[in-house]
């Protein structure tokens, strides 16, 4: 059965980090406060809300990043 299979592969690809935990790597840096990281296991993606926790990187959250990342390089150029 094809949901099955795909269950079954979600399920492994995330036993390593069920067992070890996460082994997340910073793929981006925003600020000093806001980073974007990545698990090199399971490709979850998370950063850092506007109170500085820790939260899962949804496209909004990308975006806002990405727009925050644009404008303050425009001001650096600026300075
Ligand atoms: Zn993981």
């Amino acid at each position: 059965m094809k949901t099955s299979a795909t269950k079954e592969k979600f399920i492994c690809r995330n036993f390593i980090c069920l067992l070890f935990g996460h082994k997340i790597h910073t793929i981006r840096t925003i600020t000093n406060h806001i980073k974007e990281y990545k698990c090199v296991h399971c490709g979850l993606e998370l950063t850092n809300d506007a109170k500085g926790r820790i939260t899962f990187l949804s496209p909004e959250l990308k975006e806002i990043n990405e727009t925050l990342k644009n404008f303050l390089q425009k001001k650096t150029h600026a300075d």
